[in-house]
């Protein structure tokens, strides 16, 4: 067997030992779409499959080769948002488990890095379980930086947002040769049609502090493709995240882990 936690460099009768050990695999889901001026529109999938590897080859855990197309319904106002739709990409979720399954593989944590996925991965994944029997976890690094590290700034809900906090700094962390920081622009939300919004699909609704939700195209009411504040972004903080999301992501595979064995 060789040194490898990447599946797709493995052979076919590698494969076939490794899935008769029964390890836990980890698959990547990514999206192209755009983040702000500054930022690369394959960042969610780069950013999937660099904590999936890394998780992998830390943990002892495996990884299979990413799918770097998601479903971003929201953003298709700007070029390069290339949007599998939400059916096929549900479609393709469950194909790929599947395929794993019949592989020989039976425990599976989805590492699913961008909003628009959750929705049609969730679906392919409950399907799975209900027709194949499987108990597939699902991890999303983007979400878990948001609610793990509120206490690094100030004011969150300012340096929060679309291409800012904290994926800007996590980023230049991970990926500081990708990050156009001369191209950041402030970002902000405009408004449209009479409405206000107040993020991606909501606007304020007078005399409540609680918002409603409309679906526009993200382009109709963020110029830029921008919210949150771009002036935060450092490395340091992106060390801070790196540190935080994979700490919790192996705490999360090692109670997978725990739960799963001997499960088939
Ligand atoms: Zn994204």
């Amino acid at each position: 067997m060789p040194s490898t936690h990447r599946i797709g460099e493995l052979s076919w009768t590698q494969v076939k030992a490794l899935a008769a050990q029964d390890p836990v695999v980890l698959l990547p889901i990514g999206a192209i779409e755009q983040h702000g001026p500054h930022l690369p529109v394959h960042e969610d999938s780069i950013v999937a499959e660099w904590v999936a590897d890394r998780l992998a080859r830390e943990n002892g855990y495996y990884v299979a080769p990413a799918l770097n197309y998601g479903h971003s319904g929201t953003f298709r106002g700007y070029p390069g948002n290339l949007s599998l739709s939400q059916a096929t990409l549900r479609n393709v979720t469950y194909e790929i488990i599947e395929a794993l399954v019949q592989s020989g593989f039976s425990r599976i944590v989805i590492v699913d890095n961008n909003g628009g996925n959750v929705g049609p991965v969730t679906g392919a994944s409950l399907d799975a379980r209900r027709d194949l029997g499987v108990l597939i976890g699902h991890l999303y690094p983007w979400q878990l930086g948001y609610a793990l590290m509120r206490d690094v700034y100030e004011d969150p809900g300012a340096a929060y947002g679309h291409g800012a906090e904290p994926e800007h700094s996590a980023m230049l962390a991970m990926f500081p040769e990708q990050v156009q920081r001369e191209l950041a622009v402030a970002g902000g939300l405009e408004s449209a049609g009479g409405w206000t919004p107040t993020s991606y699909t909501e606007a304020a609704v007078p005399g409540f502090t609680v918002p409603g939700t409309v679906f526009w195209d993200f382009s109709e009411v963020s110029p830029t493709g921008c919210t949150g504040d771009v002036s935060l972004g450092n490395a340091a903080t992106g060390e801070i995240w790196i540190e935080r999301v994979l700490g919790f992501c192996a705490a999360y595979l090692r109670e997978y882990d725990k739960n799963t064995s001997g499960e088939r």
